[in-house]
């Protein structure tokens, strides 16, 4: 078998403090994956600048200037993480790649297990996770946080590997399938392993930030995990309906204590009957809304056109 064109897919949003140390890490990494035969001479790095506000794709172009193997596409305007990634990855697939890996332009992911990655690619492997040992360099926030957030997802229905961020190798067969993906609200970490094939995992030690500061301030990690949530799941529509029945059950039991106190004399005149109505059309009216919710929630999906399913192999 002929080495693997392999594509470096890197979304850089104001990096340029960043891209000298990870270009010339990378450079390292391609040059001695090379030489060891591991991966095609065609194989690139591609970096995809999502509409930076800095030099950043002056970096990239004076890094393309260096070395041919450096790529890079220059978004028009900064569309977020997940979707420079997307952009990036679909770029790569074009260009003919036979895998691409993914992996954020900080270092925080440990290069050098890209080698284990395409090692698991070599062994058929179209989507390779990269999972990170612990979390002992991220805040005791984000930690937090991102704790509930892949609880929360579970939860919900949605399938996600835990401590899995978006360091992964895509062969290309898994590439053409998340393609098919016609959705705009985009949420990678739920996409690709609703896709299937046959997937690896490769354990890694997340370190810190090689230059500059977080991308992702409170602001983006809320409405990334809104994203998530709400890409992948109607839970909180059909939450609805149990919230309504939950309502008529508790107007029953006020039905009950209504009628025992009227009967025992505790009550004014009226109040009963107000008791009684209260909560029945409070939770008539709650179930009424679940119902809608329900066809709001088949619509949704329905408007997602997502693939229905990937063929693996025939016989
Ligand atoms: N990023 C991006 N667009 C954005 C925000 C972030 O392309 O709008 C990139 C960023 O340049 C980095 C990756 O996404 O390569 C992950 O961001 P960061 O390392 O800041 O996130 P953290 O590791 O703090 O969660
Ligand atoms: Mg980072």
């Amino acid at each position: 078998m002929a080495e693997p064109v392999v594509f470096f897919v890197i979304p850089c949003y104001n990096e340029e403090e960043a891209l000298p140390e990870t270009s010339r890490r990378l450079k390292q990494k391609i040059t001695d994956l090379y030489q060891r035969n591991a991966i095609s001479s065609e194989s690139r790095v591609l970096f995809v600048d999502d509409g930076s506000k800095d030099h950043t794709w002056d970096v990239i172009e004076s890094l393309h200037q260096e070395a041919a193997y450096f790529g890079g596409v220059k978004l028009a305007h900064n569309r977020g993480h997940q979707n420079a990634l997307y952009a990036g990855l679909m770029e790569a697939l074009k260009a003919g790649c036979d895998a691409a890996i993914s992996m954020d332009a900080d270092l925080q992911d440990d290069i050098n297990a890209i080698d284990q990655f395409i090692e698991k690619y070599k062994q058929g492997a179209q989507v390779v996770y990269g999972v990170r040992d612990n979390r002992d360099t991220d805040s005791a926030f984000k930690r937090g946080t991102a704790e509930m957030f892949y609880k929360l997802m579970n939860a919900l229905g949605a399938e996600t590997v835990a401590d899995h961020a978006d360091y992964r190798l895509m062969g290309r067969i898994a590439l053409e399938a998340l393609s098919e993906y016609t959705e705009v609200n985009l949420f990678l970490r739920g996409i690709v392993p609703s896709i299937g094939f046959k997937t690896d995992v490769v354990y890694y030690k997340r370190g810190v930030r090689v230059a500059g500061e977080s991308k992702y301030p409170l602001s983006k990690m809320i409405s990334f995990a809104v994203e998530g949530i709400t890409s992948f799941s109607v839970k909180p529509l059909q939450m609805i309906t149990g919230f309504g029945v939950a309502s008529v059950f508790v107007s029953i039991v006020c039905f009950v204590y209504t009628l025992v106190s009227v009967f025992t004399g505790h009550a004014v005149a009226g109040w009963g009957s107000i008791m009684i109505s209260l909560w029945l059309i409070g939770g008539i009216i709650i179930i009424s809304l679940g119902v809608v919710g329900e066809y709001i929630g088949k619509i949704y999906m329905e408007s997602k056109h997502r693939p229905r399913y990937f063929v693996e192999k025939m016989i």
